[in-house]
């Protein structure tokens, strides 16, 4: 079978209190430099899509607030939450 995107991450978005409020879905073509991506801003809870250039790290920054949501990489994540769980 053909592999038609070569990114695809689904991920829960964390406001400014650390609450999981919002989401953004991002997925990128074989061929293509543009980031297909649907947000829901965790901070005011607006819903968009957009397609920025894809580049990482990746970030969209919310058309109504302001607020920027980055995309962490998998290994940072995992890391912070090692931290957490030894604070
Ligand atoms: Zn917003």
């Amino acid at each position: 079978m053909e592999r038609k995107y070569r990114f695809i991450s689904n991920r829960i978005l964390k406001n400014s209190r650390e609450e999981e409020k919002g989401r953004m879905r991002v997925l990128v073509k074989t061929d293509s430099d543009i980031a297909e991506t649907d947000y829901e801003c965790p901070e005011c809870g607006f819903k968009e899509h957009t397609e920025p250039e894809w580049k990482r790290p990746f970030s969209v920054t919310c058309s109504k607030c302001g607020f920027v949501m980055r995309l962490p990489k998998l290994k940072d994540e995992m890391k912070r939450e090692k931290k957490k769980a030894k604070a």
